[in-house]
């Protein structure tokens, strides 16, 4: 499939110019429709429906592809691929599938997720979208806000409560075509970045569809849109590694060609440093993506790989492509070289999706749950190596810290979220190693030695840390309830 790959790269460098996306907030229809020629909506669907049937690291691979070359492309096509299509296929039925896989594979139909409401972001307990039966069908009315591809998608997965079906306060995913009576698009947000991908409110309005659009088991709609957004996340760190892998590209460029001092600014040592820091990130990132991918076609549970690689990706993104505008000067500052867009387009990562604070929080109450968690994060054979066994260490210090706050503090530390912050760092951390070390097993390279060694540093650092944050929780909370006094004037 690397041929794929290939032919996606090229086709992006010769039809994608970000910069043009950028400025004119959309994505020309024709690219769309060469995008569909190219049956690059059929990539997560099976043959059988007319899709290109790929493995989860194939999907991954074409994403990061066209991120590299602009960021909206990847995020209407990733989010197609992810969110989009994985409620229909991972829950729907021979029927489901046969109606709209085929449609969505041709890309006649692209596909939106919306589950955000106004008053549903982090929480989406919070959903008031509503799903009533009558006879055999659904009516439905609420709003979704910040639909991703709903400008044009053609068939939307959505988030509703169903409280006559599967008890009070059940929920339910519903598949809803756009043309369907009641579904009114709102208009396009203007953003921060990746401005190309389009983004609405949704309103459903007495929007009626049969009972048998409705995905899965009846009650389980949140249940199932975990597992979905367990998916998205996935994609989502693909698109960020093909973000990370064209920023360290111009860095490198940039460094070789711009003399100051009579030298080429990348042979100084400071700025070898941050393009060492650089490059073994984004080896760290593609090792993290590899990782869920590979648990996937397992059939392990992404849950917590898809958080450790969307946080880990989306943090390292915004990294290399801070320092890609740091090594540029007054150019990485200036909108024609295309640098600050790589830093806007990946700046929303951090937070769709799931915020990586929110991501982390539950993480870190996950870990003190669960010891199985903890089993995860390493390769079985880690102790076979210097560096496995440098890492067992740390995870070792790790396995105690929980251990030792979950007895100290019970129930209670839940509500401790410095404290499961840092857990859940030191473990995303460590989790990477261990992708790291899976995949290097036989052959380490420097940029997987540099990797790991900054990673098991912070870490440490962050276990190092964990005696002092109540008393720095105490202190931010005196700070922070202080803050409503001192308005800005
Ligand atoms: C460009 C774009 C595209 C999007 N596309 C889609 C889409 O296709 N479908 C869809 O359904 N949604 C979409 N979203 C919505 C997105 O998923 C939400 O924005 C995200 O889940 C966060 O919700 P919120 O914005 O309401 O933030 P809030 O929930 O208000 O959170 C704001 C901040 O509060 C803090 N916070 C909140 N809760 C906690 C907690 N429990 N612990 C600690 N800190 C906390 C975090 O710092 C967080 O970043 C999109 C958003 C954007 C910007």
């Amino acid at each position: 499939m690397d041929e794929l790959t290939e032919g996606v790269r090229r086709f992006a460098r010769e039809r994608l110019d970000a910069l043009a996306i950028d400025a004119a907030e959309q994505i020309d229809p024709s690219v769309l429709t060469e995008l569909a020629e190219l049956g690059l909506f059929g990539l997560s669907i099976p043959e059988a429906h007319g899709g290109l049937g790929l493995r989860t690291l194939e999907i991954c691979d074409v994403i990061a592809a066209m991120a590299e070359e602009d960021r909206s492309v990847a995020t209407t096509v990733g989010l197609h691929a992810g969110l989009g299509t994985h409620g229909l296929l991972l829950f729907g039925n021979d029927e489901q599938k046969a109606r709209f896989l085929p449609e969505l594979a041709s890309g006649e139909r692209i596909a939106s997720f919306a589950a955000t409401e106004p008053t549903a972001g982090s929480d989406l307990n919070g959903v008031r979208t509503i799903a009533r039966l009558e006879g055999d069908e659904l009516v439905i009315d609420g709003e979704k806000s910040y639909v991703t591809n709903g400008g044009f998608a053609g068939l939307f997965t959505v988030l509703v409560k169903t409280p006559g079906l599967g008890g009070r306060r059940a929920h339910g995913l519903v598949m809803i075509p756009r043309e369907t009576p009641g579904v009114v698009i709102g208009a396009e947000e203007h953003k921060l970045g990746i401005r190309g991908s389009s983004t609405i409110t949704l309103h459903l309005e007495g929007v009626r569809i049969p009972r048998g659009y409705l995905l899965g088991e009846e009650g389980q709609g949140m249940h199932h849109a975990h597992a979905v957004l367990a998916l998205g996340r996935t994609v989502m760190a693909a698109g960020c590694l093909g973000t990370a892998v064209k920023a360290l590209a111009l860095a490198y460029a940039h460094g070789q060609t711009r003399v100051q001092f009579r030298k080429p600014i990348g042979d100084m040592e400071a700025s070898r440093a941050h393009l060492a820091h650089m490059a073994s990130l984004v080896h760290a990132m593609r090792a993290s993506v590899a990782d869920v991918a590979a648990r996937r076609e397992a059939g392990e549970s992404i849950e917590t790989a898809s958080t450790v690689a969307k946080v880990f990706c989306s943090e390292g993104a915004f990294d290399v492509t801070d320092r890609n505008i740091q090594l540029h000067g007054a150019l990485g500052f200036i909108e024609e070289t295309g640098v600050p867009l790589l830093a806007r387009d990946c700046r929303v990562t951090r937070i769709f999706e799931g915020a990586n604070d929110v991501l982390l929080v539950r993480l870190g109450a996950a870990l003190l749950a669960s010891k199985a968690l903890h089993d995860e994060r390493l390769p079985r054979d880690a102790d076979s190596t210097p560096a496995g066994r440098a890492a067992l260490e740390v995870d070792a210090r790790l396995r105690h810290e929980t251990a030792a706050l979950g007895k100290r503090l019970g129930v209670r530390a839940i509500e401790r979220q410095r404290l499961l912050l840092a857990l859940a760092r030191a473990h995303m951390n460590l989790a990477v190693v261990g992708a790291l070390l899976s995949q290097e097993a036989n052959e380490p390279t420097d940029l997987g030695r540099h990797a790991r060694a900054e990673l098991l540093t912070e870490a440490r650092s962050q276990l190092d840390n964990l005696p002092r944050l109540e008393e720095v929780a105490g202190l931010e909370r005196r700070i922070t309830d202080s803050l409503g006094s001192a308005a800005p004037a």
